[in-house]
């Protein structure tokens, strides 16, 4: 899950994105972008694969001007990283724009009914389904109040129109967000809603801040807002409401933010390794996410190319990988001989790419990298598929060569 920022007030809000986005490096990202409303009242997009760097230079020619803005670091899930696939994301005709963190597991189903009703796609990530769905809730709104009486007609444009067509939509979806967006017919408000990934507002004087952690807010304001779960945030300038799914409006908790900003990466944690430890049940959950299939009672994974007979014909698996994914093997090794029943063995990937061990028709390779770019898994997964083993891995980088 990577970085969100929101900026809303009186100053130039791209200087302000592009400072916040810096802050949320260290969360790691492939790809960045911001937009704004420009003071004719329209949205400036700017994004760019890479470092924070690209989206800067590209910035210098083309800026985004306006006061009020989001961005957004991505860490791909679905679809590469490519400036196109990077946030935020433009909804129906451009009538709204948003940005995400997180993983929407039935965007596939979605993707096909919002289709049907003429939506067209440009990317090919989970969060485009999220900017169109929020698009035709709005219509639907609008639509019913168009017909209802006269007095309610008043109603159309008023934000609690849009605040209902967004909790229409999140209501359908399942997975998890930390959702910002903006509406190009409320130019001035900014809607922030979580499920699962953290966000938080920053209240200034005249002026608001949205982000994933605490970090962007550091020199700007330190009375902060934790989001729950189920909560959305109006946020304008001057403003703050939240509501939450089940209650409606809530009271707003503005806290004394103490700490500084090294000390917000760590999360109260004494240091990165500590908390890494303590968010591995998280990190778990988060990787299952949308690989479970419940109605079927299996997993789903999106890179398995063996059918369920070339699964069943598989009589032993080698695990291969450096470093920290050769100790994830050893743990690996355990988990598949006691709940698959195949035996395993693990094999160091600097030793494969050169050996020729004995393998059978019917034995598995599993290649274990988290950049997907290791040199000597990819060259030990290269050999083992040149001589016709079916073999899989498992990686952390959407559009790596492993990938
Ligand atoms: N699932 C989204 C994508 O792939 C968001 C990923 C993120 O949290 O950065 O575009």
């Amino acid at each position: 899950m990577c970085g969100i920022v929101g900026y809303v007030g009186s100053r130039a809000a791209e200087e302000i994105l592009v400072e916040g986005l810096r802050r949320l490096e260290y969360r790691g990202y492939d790809s960045a972008g911001v937009a704004t409303v420009t003071p004719t009242g329209e949205f400036a997009v700017c994004k760019s694969v890479g470092r924070i760097d690209n989206l800067a230079a590209r910035l210098e020619k083309s800026p985004a001007p306006g006061t009020v803005g989001i961005g957004h670091t991505r860490w791909a899930t679905h679809g590469a990283p490519n400036d196109v696939n990077s946030h935020p994301h433009l909804g129906g005709d451009g009538s709204l724009v948003l940005c995400h963190n997180g993983v929407i597991e039935n965007y596939r189903a979605l993707k096909s009914v919002l289709e049907a009703e003429g939506y067209v796609f440009r990317s090919a990530t989970d969060t485009e389904v999220v900017a169109h769905l929020i698009d035709s809730c709005l219509r639907a709104e609008q639509a019913n109040l168009e017909q209802a009486k006269p007095s309610k007609k008043k109603e159309a444009d008023s934000i609690d129109v849009y605040a209902r067509a967004i909790k229409v939509a999140l209501a359908q979806l399942h997975g998890t967000y930390g959702l910002t967006i903006m509406f190009r017919d409320v130019p001035r408000t900014i809607f922030a809603a979580r499920l699962g990934s953290p966000l938080v507002v920053g209240v200034g004087e005249d002026e608001h801040f949205v982000a994933s952690d605490a970090s962007p807010l550091v020199g700007h304001t330190t009375k902060i807002v934790y989001l729950s779960d189920h909560e959305l945030a109006v946020v304008t300038e001057d403003q703050l409401r939240i509501m939450h799914r089940d209650t409606g409006n809530v009271a707003v908790n503005v806290k004394q933010m103490e700490v500084v900003s090294s000390q917000v990466q760590l999360n109260g944690y004494e240091h990165y390794m500590l908390k890494e430890i303590y968010e591995q049940p998280e990190t778990i959950q988060n990787a299952m996410r949308g690989r479970l299939s419940l109605d079927e009672a299996t997993s789903v994974f999106g890179g398995l190319n063996l059918t369920a007979a070339q699964l069943r014909n598989i009589n032993r698996i080698i695990l291969t990988g450096c470093g920290t994914s050769w100790h994830a093997a050893l743990v690996g090794e355990y988990l598949i001989e006691e709940f698959a029943r195949i035996p395993v063995e693990i094999e160091y990937a600097s030793e494969l790419r050169y050996r020729n061990p004995p393998l059978d028709n019917n034995t598995l390779l599993f290649a274990i990298t988290q950049s997907g770019e290791t040199a000597d898994t990819l060259a030990a997964l290269r050999e083992m598929k040149r001589k016709g083993h079916p073999s899989l891995a498992i990686c952390n980088v959407v559009g790596s060569t492993i990938a």
